[in-house]
């Protein structure tokens, strides 16, 4: 994405973005802001982290909590943009091929692991079109249903999905996001196959199992906690081995007799491959430095989450994870014999 470009996105999606310390977005001047404190020359214009999934969705909720202090922490400007679609991949796909300059980012989760095995031609590999930032978070899911869908527990869910599979419409956010690879898990559990129904993101399927349009779907604490807590959707379980505090109410996957069911959504930084050390190491310390902010801490607490280690928001640990999921998710898609088509 070149600096003209990525100013006409802007300037097109102007009211569907948010703009964090953004003082005057391309104002005549090849898209430089011009403010701010700035070492080595990162950043003089825009940065725009872009989010693959649907605006207030859980990966959007992350990202927008961490643009502001890590704009301030830059010295410089942050856009959040959506570019949706295909399970999160096109907005991968957007960032691998962007200029590698460190002002195009991606938040991306574990589907960064599980989409090389559920696409044929995904166009990036992640291990080599990519520089990691370092790990953001892990996200418990929940498994959720509109409030006044029948079983009253993941057992009676279990049970009742098996005697109506040709009914149950199941949501997510397209193949290779965490809810599908959830939802895939879930169903493998419970040796069933579903109706799945594919949203560009969590953010409209919670909209849509809100008002009734579809039945349960898995999804992230930082999407799912509000509407938990005011009784808006029933939670069947956590998917995590210990109960999330925020929800203490919500027995785990193996409390509730599904202990196969076990996922938390890691999310971390990209930058495209190429993207000069320096700045790689810059955005890392701003993200070391968000993380340990009081207040993002707090909002994460309140979501069911927490930020990861200092020694966790590296290049080295986010590449170590990358390897080992991607080795972990291949074999249990493969297993599963899922493909996107
Ligand atoms: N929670 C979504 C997923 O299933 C992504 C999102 O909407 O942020 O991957």
């Amino acid at each position: 994405m070149r600096t003209t470009s990525r100013c006409r996105a802007a300037a097109r999606m102007i009211a569907a973005i948010g703009v964090f310390s953004l003082v005057a977005a391309c104002a005549g001047n090849g898209g430089t802001t011009g403010g701010g404190a700035t070492s080595g020359g990162y950043p003089d214009q825009n940065i725009t982290f872009v989010v693959p999934f649907s605006a207030g969705g859980p990966t959007d909720t992350v990202t927008r909590m961490l643009a502001e202090p890590m704009a301030a922490k830059l010295g410089g400007k942050v856009v959040v943009q959506n570019v949706e679609g295909a399970g999160g991949t096109v907005g991968a796909g957007e960032v691998a091929r962007a200029d590698p300059d460190g002002y195009t980012v991606l938040m991306h989760h574990i589907g960064m692991s599980t989409a090389p095995a559920l696409y044929q031609n995904l166009g990036y590999k992640p291990l080599e079109d990519f520089e990691m930032v370092g790990l953001v978070t892990e996200v418990p899911m929940t498994v959720v249903a509109r409030k006044d869908f029948a079983p009253a527990t993941l057992k009676d869910l279990v049970t009742h999905v098996k005697a109506n599979a040709d009914k149950v419409t199941l949501a997510n956010a397209g193949i290779g996001a965490a809810s599908h690879l959830c939802g895939l898990l879930f169903q493998s559990a419970a040796g069933v196959k579903l109706q799945e129904v594919p949203y560009e993101g969590t953010g409209p399927a919670l909209t849509d199992l809100v008002g009734g349009q579809v039945d349960f779907m898995c999804d992230q604490t930082t999407n799912t906690s509000g509407q938990i807590s005011a009784g808006e959707v029933k939670a069947y379980a956590v998917t995590t081995p210990e109960r999330v505090k925020s929800l203490p109410d919500v027995p785990t996957t193996a409390e509730a007799g599904l202990p196969q069911l076990q996922v938390s959504v890691w999310h971390g930084l990209y930058v495209p491959k190429g993207t000069p050390q320096e700045v790689v190491q810059k955005l890392s310390e701003a993200l070391k430095t968000a993380l340990a902010d009081q207040k993002v801490i707090d909002q994460m607490a309140k979501l069911g989450t927490a930020p990861v280690t200092a020694e966790n928001a590296t290049p080295q640990a986010h590449r170590a994870k990358l390897e080992e999921q991607l080795g972990t998710w291949a074999k249990v898609i493969a297993d599963a014999g899922v493909k996107a088509s």
